[in-house]
């Protein structure tokens, strides 16, 4: 009866799938499986007539549980969407929603980010009297945010002989009160942080049993995926999710975990076997994704790790290319030759954008890929950075839509108050919630009464304030999230103030919110969601992750720029690895132990695993650093790639063989030299068996007499010439600019192209 749901899995794939009942973990490596097991498994389940509703999957990105969801529909249909499916902070937050009376917030409460946290702190440092030089807001933010994901409460903290002699060694005795103020705000402020939503989960469970026992009867199957990222707060709520049943299962890899920094620990795994006992652990040792060189060159970089569970990974798809380095003389050049390369790539196999992926250590490094891509015309995206939810516009209309359902929500209040201006001053805003603050009194008690205060001449601007948003509430529980945020959005005067801003910025604003409207009306007609509030809606919107964004000009044909991070479980058939250099990738902020260097050494694995095809690693001589030119050492990693997987790309090879031509400028790093030696000694052969494709051949550094970048002086219009893909054709313009030398070809039977000659191969004839 279940045999196609098993159909093109091996045997431990399979095994693991139909092992429904009592506790599992799958520990594989990269590219194994897991999370399609995961899908399969949880198919599997629904078609045994399992009710999805008991079903908890626990991912790492929105992203990733929306692509489980429609492959698992595939499977069973619209049954599908009743799993409780997320990442753990959108499940936790619908939970804490529904049963937010007992832990005394109301379920309208509203989901600080952290640029909200912030600006509290600041506020908290600067009412305290302290310096915000010494107390800055982003250190006092980590170090309570550390505490929540230890489960350490503020009053804790402040007990602990320990943190306390750490902190006063850090010159930050204050820090445990902050916390403690901090929190007490959130509370006044009926508003949780990101933190809060596993730290508060914790808390419901501990202290209210009956709570917890009904979710325990509920979830009669719990699955996590990338389980070696959760920390112990996480760890602690799923194994009380999954006490009753003891049906849980967890996949993962110690040789990716890369988020010890958030408290995230391999240890999770190796407490796992002793908290079950009857567990059963099944691995997956073949790889599917990627070629033997890019399996085989991950395999010998992790091998350095000393921390690690034994497992092997192989696969038996073909060898494929070898990795290729590609060396730039500064960052901005390197931004130039990787994207030119990707151009090429594009050209050479019939690539489309989404199958790339450009992924570096630190978000900061994305600028000079993006300003190349965009010389070449490439399409790309950028996971991770400013991203629509946090633009200036789009926080102004969520802010006025999170104080229409929160009145004590003292971070959006201040961001309203006097937007669009109605003269009310920072003081006063500053007077309302100290006042607040004193007297222990929501903001909204002063806001709305504000006559028996005395508030001078501003106390009129606030009465309309009050009224306006009186208005606002009546709508809240009978119309919908759009019905009310188009109204919110006219009657706050949002929109008409954007709108009189004739300048082109002015223009984009205005376009933005009215995106922002249809978002809303998206969300209100997908019969998926059931919930059409405003509650509803702002809960979804305040745990979007940036990598969960579609493009907003609805083209998804776009290459992906991303730190690795962010790269986790995907894949891109060529992945290229840049600014692999020392103290950048390994961090030298990272680097305080020999721990620190293992956990590098995983990221830089993570990353190798992404690729299907071809893998790219790149570094420049020298990159501008807090704006200084520094000069740079090739990353120790590149050497911990076995070298019979690495080769130096062509345009390295070219600049190497200038520069030893050259005896002014400086020598190569003794890195190139060897890769270069290597690459010699191989001959720039495959790896594989297989035999060098045409197009393999001719982009070796040892050049194909055939097809040979073109050399501009050479050419001529209606030259007649042959490309390696393109075929016959005849030059019918040469021309130059930034990018170097073009030609235009028509050819016979692929019609008229542009190609840079610095990377057309062609044959004159
Ligand atoms: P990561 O560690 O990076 O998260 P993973 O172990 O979760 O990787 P998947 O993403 O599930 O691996 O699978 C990697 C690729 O291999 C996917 O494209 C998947 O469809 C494919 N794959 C997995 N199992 C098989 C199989 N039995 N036959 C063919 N392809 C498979
Ligand atoms: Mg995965």
């Amino acid at each position: 009866m279940f045999e196609d749901i098993t159909k093109g899995l091996n045997e431990p794939q399979a095994q693991a799938v139909l092992h429904t009942e009592g506790p599992l973990m799958i520990i594989a490596g990269a590219g194994s499986g897991k999370t399609r097991v995961l899908t399969q498994r949880t198919a599997h389940l629904i078609r045994k007539g399992v009710d999805p509703f008991s079903i908890l999957l626990l991912t790492f990105t929105n992203k990733a549980a929306g692509e489980m969801r429609a492959r698992i529909e595939k499977v069973v249909g619209t049954d599908a969407r009743g799993i409780w499916m997320g990442t753990f902070h959108s499940v936790f937050a619908k939970i804490l929603r529904f049963e937010a009376k007992a832990m005394g917030y109301t379920s309208d409460f509203s989901i600080y980010d952290t640029d909200d946290s912030k600006s509290l702190l600041k506020t908290i440092i600067k009412e305290r009297g302290l310096d915000d030089k010494i107390y800055k807001p982003n250190v006092v933010f980590n170090r309570i945010s550390g505490a929540k994901n230890r489960l350490v409460s503020a009053e804790a903290y402040i007990a602990d002989p320990i943190i306390q002699a750490d902190d006063a060694a850090a010159r930050l005795p204050e820090i445990g009160r902050l916390y403690k103020l901090y929190v007490d705000r959130c509370f006044k402020a009926n508003a949780m942080d990101f933190d809060d939503l596993l730290y508060n989960t914790n808390v419901l469970f501990r202290d209210f049993p009956a709570i917890l026992n009904k979710y325990q009867h509920r979830y009669k199957y719990v699955m996590v995926d990338e389980f070696q990222d959760t920390n112990v707060s996480q760890y602690l709520i799923t194994r009380k999710l999954a006490a009753i049943h003891e049906n849980i299962c967890v996949v993962g890899d110690d040789a990716q975990s890369i988020y010890a920094f958030r408290g995230a620990n391999i240890q999770n795994i190796l407490n796992f076997e002793k908290d079950y006992p009857d567990l059963t652990t099944i691995r997956l040792e073949q790889n599917y994704r990627s070629t033997k060189v890019i399996v085989e060159a991950a395999n010998s970089v992790i091998a350095r790790n000393k921390r690690q569970l034994r497992k092997e990974v192989f696969t038996e798809n073909e060898g494929g290319n070898l990795i290729e380095v590609i060396k730039a003389g500064s960052d901005v050049e390197e931004g130039r030759l990787v994207s030119t390369s990707l151009f090429e790539e594009k050209l050479n196999h019939g690539l489309s954008n989404n199958d790339f992926a450009i992924l570096y250590r630190t978000n900061s490094q994305s600028r000079a890929f993006e300003e190349s891509l965009r010389k070449l015309n490439i399409k790309y995206r950028i996971v991770g950075g400013l991203s629509f939810y946090q633009r200036r516009e789009i926080k102004d209309l969520l802010a006025y839509l999170r104080f229409t359902l929160n009145q004590s929500d003292e971070e959006a209040f201040k961001r309203i108050i006097n937007l669009p201006k109605r003269g009310i001053g920072d003081q006063t805003i500053a007077k309302i919630t100290v006042t607040a603050a004193e007297q222990g009194l929501p903001l909204w008690d002063i806001v709305a009464n504000i006559q028996q205060y005395n508030a001078g001449r501003s106390g009129v601007a606030i009465e309309g304030f009050s009224d306006l948003i009186k208005s606002f509430k009546l709508l809240v529980d009978t119309k919908d999230a759009y019905e009310v945020a188009s109204h919110v959005a006219k009657a706050s005067g949002v929109l008409k103030e954007l709108y009189d801003d004739k300048t082109v910025e002015g223009l984009s604003r205005y376009e933005n919110v009215q995106e922002l409207l249809n978002s809303i009306k998206q969300f209100v007609d997908n019969p998926e969601n059931e919930d059409k509030s405003l509650g509803a809606f702002l809960q979804t919107v305040s745990l979007l992750t940036n990598a969960d964004q579609e493009d907003e000009d609805g083209d998804n044909d776009r290459v992906t720029l991303m730190t690795i991070h962010q790269a986790k479980g995907l894949e891109y058939k060529v992945v290229y690895i840049v600014g692999l250099e020392e103290d950048l990738f390994p961090s030298q902020m990272m680097l305080q132990s020999s721990e620190d260097l293992e956990e590098e050494r995983r990221l830089f694995y993570v990353a190798i695993t992404r690729a299907e095809k071809r893998l790219y690693l790149s570094y420049a001589e020298t990159r501008y650093q807090y704006g200084r030119l520094k000069p740079c050492e090739p990353s120790r990693f590149m050497d911990e790639i076995d070298e019979k997987y690495v080769r130096v790309s062509r345009q390295a090879a070219r600049r190497m063989s200038e520069s030893q031509r050259n005896t002014d400028r400086p020598t190569p790093a003794a890195f190139l030299r060897n890769v270069a030696n290597r690459a010699a000694q191989n001959g720039g052969s495959q790896a594989s068996k297989t035999p060098p494709t045409r197009s393999g051949a001719a982009s070796t550094h040892v050049p194909s007499s055939d097809f040979k970048a073109s050399d501009p002086r050479k050419l001529a219009s209606g030259q007649r010439v042959e490309h390696q893909k393109f075929g016959f054709g005849v030059v019918k313009l040469i021309s130059t600019d930034q990018n170097g030398a073009k030609a235009v070809i028509h050819f016979d039977t692929q019609g008229e192209k542009t190609l840079l000659l610095s990377f057309a191969k062609l044959r004159i004839i």
